[in-house]
């Protein structure tokens, strides 16, 4: 142990996201020494929802996560789908107990920051890993003398730190995905993401208890309670070419309004509720491209930052870690070739599902025949079928 504790070979991990706490408990798990860094000072609650689907359940309960996770998660019973043209529901998708039942692990819903707080918490409770915030990564270098540099910097300056590999868990932004050679960068997407909060006993009753999923030519509209049921999550999307690289750019209700103009009166009264409107340019990462090189790897958003249109962001994170700690056991010799087989194992699924959230995309905001068909389909659909044909993403477990 050095001076300050800390390992002189640790991982060091950059980013304090849910993939980058959740890689610091799987690999600590391991054996491995962590130091976890983050550029922000604090981890305040900046965001709203997140879908925890079973597969992301199930690396939590690995963890231990899950327990302290229950009074902040909310399980829908179905997910509802409405047209936003006509205020019709069109059918539903089973969740609830028949997801827990078919896959042994809850559908949850829970505000980011609760998920971030609960990790963090049980983070900063395992002996082996120390948390920097307010220091961002720089870079990685290698030294003559065949060791591992990574730099970094603080309120003190620019800093440096021995350590053994480099996950890069820094988010779509990806300071560490510069440096890997014939990288791909950020898109934006040209869709938005209009975010919401609010108290659940404002909210009419007959929404306040399920998952919602509103469908609109060129827009569509989500909303489901979090904080253990006590507050109601609101997204509307629409096609905007609108780009920013915050997650809290403020939005006005007056235009959120303006945009949903075309949309029934009970929507438009449950938009006009909320006075926090917040404002998220989507983008992606192309899966594709390349994640490691050398000692250094990336999860989750900085390897395949993804559309919201499958709920799968967080989920896949999740998942990255837990693979990423399967492939670095403590005894690892090559920890370059263990990185590229992390890669070669996670790329096709992170590059399917992405694919999936692109064509939901679409899907949702179809207008005229293509969207009578969908709808026809949807109307003929059993909930349980519908359910079913996520088996193999919710059914995922790293054990497979
Ligand atoms: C503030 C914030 C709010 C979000 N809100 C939502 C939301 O409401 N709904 C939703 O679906 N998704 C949201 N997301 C995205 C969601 O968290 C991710 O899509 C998903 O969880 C994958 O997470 P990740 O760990 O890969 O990246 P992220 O969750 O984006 O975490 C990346 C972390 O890396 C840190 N970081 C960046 N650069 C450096 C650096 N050079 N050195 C050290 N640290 C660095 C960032 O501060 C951040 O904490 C949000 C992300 C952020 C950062």
């Amino acid at each position: 142990m050095s001076e300050n504790g800390e390992s002189p070979h640790p991982i060091v991990i950059a980013g304090a996201g849910i993939g980058g706490l959740t890689a610091a408990l799987a690999l600590r798990k391991q054996g491995h020494e962590i130091v976890l860094m983050d550029k922000v000072g604090e981890l305040s609650e900046v965001g709203a929802g997140l879908q925890l689907s079973p597969n992301a359940c199930t690396v939590l309960e690995g963890l231990g996560v899950l327990d302290a996770l229950e009074p902040y998660a909310y399980a829908p019973d179905r997910l509802r789908i409405w047209s936003g043209v006509s205020g019709d529901q069109i059918s539903h998708v089973s969740l609830g107990s028949f997801i827990k039942k078919r896959h042994g692990n809850p559908f949850w819903v829970v505000h980011r920051a609760d998920l971030q707080r609960v990790l963090l918490e049980q983070v900063q409770a395992t002996p082996g890993i120390t948390v920097r915030l307010g220091t961002e990564v720089l870079d990685l270098v290698s030294t003559p003398y065949d060791s591992l540099v990574c730099n970094f910097r603080n309120a003190d300056g620019v800093g440096k730190l021995n350590c053994k590999a480099l996950i890069g868990a820094d988010g779509v932004w990806s300071k560490t995905r510069q440096m890997i050679p014939s990288h791909e960068n950020a898109q934006f997407s040209g869709q938005v993401a209009y975010r919401a909060t609010l108290p659940i006993d404002q909210v009419p009753s007959r929404w306040a208890g399920d998952s919602g999923l509103w469908l609109h030519r060129n827009s569509h509209l989500v909303h489901y309670p979090i904080r253990g049921g006590r507050e109601l999550n609101i997204v509307a999307l629409v096609e905007e070419p609108w780009s920013d690289q915050t997650w809290s750019a403020k939005a006005d209700k007056e235009t959120v309004l303006h945009v949903f103009k075309d949309w029934p009166a009970e929507i438009r009264n449950l938009l006009g509720l909320p006075s926090n409107w917040l404002k998220w340019a989507l983008c992606s990462v192309d899966a594709s491209g390349p994640w490691s090189h050398g000692h250094l790897t990336l999860l989750g958003d900085a390897a395949h930052a993804m559309l919201p249109y499958m709920a799968q962001g967080a989920a896949m994170a999740i998942e990255d870690a837990a693979i990423l700690a399967r492939h670095l056991p403590s005894d690892v010799d090559n920890i370059p070739a263990a990185l590229r087989a992390f890669e070669r194992q996670r790329k096709p699924r992170a590059s399917q599902i992405q694919g999936i959230a692109r064509r939901n995309a679409q899907i949702f905001h179809f207008s005229g025949a293509p969207a009578f068909a969908r709808d026809t389909v949807l109307r003929f659909s059993k909930p349980d079928r519908l359910a079913a044909r996520f088996d193999d993403i919710y059914g995922w477990s790293p054990e497979l």
